[in-house]
């Protein structure tokens, strides 16, 4: 079922423990404890070794002077020893025939220890066996046992008294894997008191060695896997990143992602709108999205949606259904839910029906609201719910449905959690359960919810966030991301004019009519050529913002006013030293304005921005960034996903935009960059989208100077 390298981290035969201390709150100690009890308890079948050269005997057990001494054969070897040790520990435990080691120490890169991290480097070469960390917590696996967290579950306070401290979850599909221990712990810890389950935890560290893309290709090809939460603050090389992603999403698994490090300031050179508005931050949240993954904002919400999705399918749609016995929740649920853009859509009619006449027959309290929100009042008992929530099922008309059934009324009790769960398990939408408390009450409530596979939330609010997230999943279509060689950055000059134009040109997008002049009399011919209304401006490729300068006037009608822009801009020219350049005598294009761009990002290589344009857009900032070169349907999740892609269906009179057309374009643009490396930046400003109309009004680019 499991196969691969990294299986041994998982489902080693043998584990050795080296740094098991004979106090029992150093950390190989705490490892070697959990192991053994494991053990004892049957769930753990691997043989465990202790390792420590100045023990002899622990429980009764023999401890090993060293790794060599063990006659068995040993797998998998835990690290927990002193840093100036750890590249030793892992020489001896290549010549020991060791497949895989786990360096819990830290001491490393973290802390400055450049030297020692190029010794460990070496040693893992030398020695072949494959290294998780160093600096890390480990693995965690809940099926065969496998916990090399020095997390104890119940801890004594300084007087004495114990307290459970932490709760490790059961069995179940969700796996974890994380640049960060304590991450790891929270995910776990919520999923634990939650009655929620795992299936396996890998804590990278420093990634000296196995690194979060072969992790994620591990658990793409594990069975037990159903959703996959991944905390990253750095991504090495991203499109390999993108790629487990989809091998993830192609065998059916689920994708979560975190990401940190959301302030850092990338190192760029804004020449143009889109660099200076789309940062690493944007890139790698739409490089995640468009490999499938659902991108999450904190760690609530990682661990939130990925119960969510061991549970529940995501929706097919936005549709929701709440059912409730409490008026207030419904009110606010809805409010919540549509201002997070979910459709609260009406109960059909014959549905109404069918619950006016429960309420005849008096199966349903006489004051329910039958409408959706259905409200079955502080009177409905678990007959009533279950009644209720069968018709909202059988309707078929909603993707997703909020139960809330909330205990408080007298004849509320926790038996409606299974009739409810029954009715939804035939439903085939996605649901999700809310009850609000920390009472045993309201927990049990919860807990059951979950046990029964219904997602269940304390707050409304997590509830509709949850929802919200699970029903913006894209699915990909494409195999994978072309690998990009990346260029080192070098100084950069602006692509003239008439090569702008050629370059889209060649790649099927037009461009606004116009022509370049330099008198008076060719400005005024050129008008007439282009007719009237024109608009004009400095052509200086060297002037980043012409409005900003003057350098743009709009709406020219007749030759008067030809004569005055001509000569307000080559006087503002000459005031720049870019006169010689000449002036622009353009068709005046309508439509509405887009921003179509392309950079190359430091993870990610070429990049494609779509965003509402103009002089505003980096005010507005409406925009999306993808991987280049992008395919249609990606360019079409693109469009989708602007806030204000209604402007699209028409708008002020404009006809609705031609959306194959845009998205030929969006497509036709993405590979200009990829196709020519020696490109850095280019960018369309505005793209006018009038119908099937789609010209680029105001392009810009800039290359490696050679
Ligand atoms: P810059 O971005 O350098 O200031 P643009 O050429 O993009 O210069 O012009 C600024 C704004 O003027 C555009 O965003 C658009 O609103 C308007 N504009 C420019 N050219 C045209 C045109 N040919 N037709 C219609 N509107 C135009
Ligand atoms: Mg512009």
């Amino acid at each position: 079922m499991r196969r691969g390298e990294l299986d041994t981290f998982f489902n080693p035969r043998s584990i050795a423990v080296v740094g098991v201390s004979r106090h029992p709150d150093k950390i190989g100690r705490v490892i070697y404890d959990r192991l053994l009890s494991s053990r004892r308890q049957g769930v753990l079948r691997a043989e465990v070794y202790p390792v420590n050269p100045e023990l002899s005997e622990l429980y009764g057990h023999r401890v090993f002077s060293s790794l060599s001494e063990i006659n068995q054969e040993v797998d998998l070897v835990v690290i927990a020893v002193p840093s100036s040790l750890v590249p030793q520990t892992v020489l001896e435990a290549g010549e020991k025939g060791v497949k895989a080691a786990i360096v819990v120490s830290g001491g490393f890169s973290e802390v400055g220890n450049d030297q020692l991290t190029e010794s460990l480097r070496r040693a893992i070469k030398q020695s072949g066996v494959r290294v998780l960390g160093p600096n890390t917590v480990g693995v965690m696996d809940a099926y065969t046992g496998v916990n090399t967290f020095f997390t104890r579950e119940v801890k004594a306070f300084s007087d004495g008294r114990n307290a459970q401290s932490f709760i490790f979850p059961g069995r179940g599909s969700i796996s974890i894997v994380s640049q960060s221990g304590a991450l790891a712990h929270y995910i776990l810890d919520t999923l634990g008191e939650r009655g929620a389950g795992i299936r396996a935890v890998a804590c990278v560290g420093n990634q000296i060695d196995v690194s979060i893309p072969e992790l994620l290709s591990y658990f793409a090809n594990d069975a037990l896997t159903s959703v996959v939460a991944v905390y990253v603050e750095g991504v090495g090389n991203g499109r390999e990143l993108l790629n487990r992603f989809l091998e993830l999403r192609r065998n059916g698994k689920q994708v979560v992602v975190l990401k940190a490090g959301r302030t850092l300031a990338g190192k760029r050179t804004a020449y143009t709108h889109t660099a200076s508005m789309v940062g690493e931050w944007e890139t790698h949240i739409g490089a995640f999205k468009q490999a499938g993954a659902i991108v999450v904002d904190n760690v609530k919400e990682l661990a939130e949606v990925s119960l969510a999705l061991s549970l529940q399918k995501p929706p097919r749609g936005r549709r929701l259904a709440i059912l409730t016995n409490a008026g207030g929740f419904s009110v606010i649920a809805s409010d919540l839910a549509q201002a997070s853009g979910l459709e609260v859509i009406q109960l059909p009619e014959d549905s109404v029906e069918k619950m006016e006449r429960l309420k005849g027959e008096g199966r349903i309290p006489p004051v329910a609201v039958t409408t959706n929100p259905v409200d079955l009042s502080g009177s409905a008992d678990s007959a009533a719910f279950e009644e209720a929530y069968k018709i909202v099922s059988e309707s078929g008309v909603f993707d997703m449905h909020l139960l809330m059934p909330f205990h408080v009324p007298p004849m509320m009790d926790e038996r409606v959690v299974s009739k409810l769960a029954e009715v939804a398990r035939a439903s085939g939408a996605t649901v999700v359960g809310c009850d609000t408390g920390d009472t045993e009450w309201s927990v049990t409530m919860r807990t059951l919810m979950v046990k029964n596979g219904i997602p269940a939330y304390k707050d409304m609010e997590d509830a509709i966030r949850v929802l919200t997230l699970i029903s913006d999943v894209f699915t990909p279509s494409r195999e994978s991301f072309p690998v990009y060689e990346a260029r080192s950055s070098e100084a950069l000059e602006p692509i003239v004019r008439e090569d702008l134009l050629e370059l889209v040109s060649k790649h099927g997008i037009q461009a606004a009519r116009e022509e370049i002049v330099f008198t008076e009399d060719e400005a005024v011919e050129a008008a007439e050529r282009i007719g009237y209304p024109v608009v004009m401006k400095i052509a200086s490729e060297k002037i980043v913002h012409k409005t900003d300068v003057g350098g743009v006037q709009l709406g020219i009608t007749d030759r008067a006013q030809v004569l005055r822009a001509f000569n307000k801009l080559t006087s503002i020219a000459e005031k720049l030293g870019v006169r010689e350049r000449g002036v622009v005598v353009q068709e005046t294009a309508q439509g509405v304005e887009l921003i179509l761009g392309s950079k190359i990002d430091e993870t990610f290589g070429p990049t494609v921005t779509i965003g509402i344009g103009g002089v505003l857009t980096e005010v507005i900032r409406d925009f999306i960034t993808l991987v280049s070169p992008v395919q249609e349907d990606e360019a079409d999740y693109m469009l989708n996903r602007l806030r204000l892609s209604k402007l699209l269906d028409g708008f002020r009179g404009y006809p609705p935009v031609d959306r194959e057309a845009l998205r030929k374009t969006i497509v036709n643009f993405s590979e200009i960059l990829v196709e020519n490396p020696s490109i850095a930046q280019l960018e369309i400003n505005p793209l006018m989208a009038y119908g099937e109309r789609i010209v680029a009004v105001d392009i810009r680019g800039w290359r490696h100077r050679p």
